[in-house]
């Protein structure tokens, strides 16, 4: 029997192995994927994650990420306005990031299982069992659901988000181009929002959350970005002017923003499987990483194979999560509706030129302190 399984590899999981194995706990993280790979995300990750990291040495030094501290916007028209970021941020690629985190994950004495996706999970007798391809089962005792925003096992867990279908899209692409390394720009189009900003090795990353309908409208990623992102001009420029460096985007749909539970079926939720921040608040990381912190956190105060109290485990993390995490979400949810737009990316521009402080606290109230 396990101590802890972690279902999902992505920057919740690996951030809960590296400290439950680091803290003595017998850690198994089963990845449905094999490291590295490419993930749909803007890849700016808030500075507020980088005490944490570095106080469990794992801040990527080594992947030489860029560092970010101008925030531009612009609206569909191309109208634009640049302010400072208070806390700025830093690029790196989920390819590098990653895979750097599972070597870490691994040098702290957790097992990683890649290739391994988990096809159920059930809890009775108050252990989990966790069952794999080919129907093998391993046992654990705690189970962290870090599998992201949308997996087959919602479905078995009849999470109510699930029900749902959602509108959006998200696609990524990495590019060479001439912009500058310490910005992150966001430009509206009718229908959503298109990130860059720099990663490692001096590429960019060029990410957006479009509409589904759109996608079924042109018939093609490709007619799609022609006949609706480039309505704005610097996208119509970025386009002209960059190298694209993969054959093909990597394409998500299904990108829900509900509201979901922190805990479910005694499944310890972590990172987007807990909630998902719109990706305009370039928050999502920080959030999967610090809702790892409080997660293990936790788990190291209460683990005691012989007198476990397993409702005062989940009780405390639910109302953690919700202390930390529910009002930005709520607040990011509220945001997405200044984008995406004509008149209201209008409005999202003049508040950035004319009214700093109010655009400010949006910023606020979506991040966090630095942890
Ligand atoms: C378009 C878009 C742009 C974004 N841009 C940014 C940004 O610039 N900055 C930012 O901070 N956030 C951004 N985000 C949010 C950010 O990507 C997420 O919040 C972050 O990746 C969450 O990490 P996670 O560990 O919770 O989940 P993930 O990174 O999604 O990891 C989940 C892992 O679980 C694995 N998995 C799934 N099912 C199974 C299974 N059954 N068995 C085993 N493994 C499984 C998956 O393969 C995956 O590796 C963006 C999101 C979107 C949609």
């Amino acid at each position: 029997m396990k101590d802890i399984i972690t279902i999902g590899g992505g920057l919740a999981g690996l951030v809960n192995a590296i400290r439950l194995a680091e803290a003595g706990l017998d850690v198994l993280l089963l990845e449905k994927k094999a490291y590295p790979f490419h993930r749909v995300c803007g890849e700016y990750i808030s500075n507020e994650v980088v005490p944490f990291l570095e106080s469990i040495n794992a801040f990527p030094y080594e992947l030489e990420p860029s560092s970010i501290r101008e925030f531009t916007l612009t609206a569909c028209s191309g109208a634009s306005a640049t302010m400072p970021l208070d806390l700025g941020g830093f690029g790196v690629s989920r390819y590098a990031l990653d895979h750097f985190l599972c070597n870490r994950a691994q040098q702290a004495g957790a097992e990683i299982r890649q290739q391994t996706s988990v096809q159920s999970v059930s809890f009775k007798d108050d252990h989990f069992q966790v069952t794999l391809p080919q129907n093998e089962t391993v046992k654990a005792r705690l189970v962290i659901g870090a599998y992201g925003k949308r997996a087959r096992l919602d479905k078995q867990l009849a999470r109510p988000f699930i029900q749902q279908r959602s509108p959006y899209i998200g696609v990524k692409h990495h590019v060479r181009v001439d912009f500058p390394d310490d910005v992150i720009a966001l430009h509206n189009f009718p229908g959503g929002y298109c990130g860059i900003s720099r990663v490692e090795d001096g590429r960019y990353n060029v990410c957006y959350l479009g509409s589904r309908a759109q996608l079924r409208k042109y018939g093609s990623i490709e007619a799609m970005e022609e006949k609706v992102l480039h309505q704005n001009p610097f996208l119509r420029n970025l386009w002209r002017d960059a190298e694209f460096l993969f054959d093909q985007p990597e394409v998500i749909n299904e990108i829900s923003f509900a509201p979901k539970q922190p805990v479910v079926n005694h499944i310890l939720m972590s990172g987007d499987t807990a909630g998902l921040i719109t990706p305009l608040c370039g928050n999502g990381m920080a959030m999967a990483i610090h809702s790892a912190k409080i997660l293990s956190d936790l788990i190291i105060q209460h683990y005691h194979p012989s007198q476990f109290n397993r409702s005062a485990l989940e009780d405390q993390y639910a109302s953690a999560w919700k202390k930390q995490f529910a009002a930005r979400l709520w607040v990011g949810r509220n945001a997405q509706r200044l984008f995406g737009a004509k008149l209201s990316s209008e409005i999202g521009v003049q508040l950035v030129k004319r009214w700093h402080s109010a655009a400010r606290s949006i910023m606020q109230y979506t991040h966090g302190e630095p942890f």
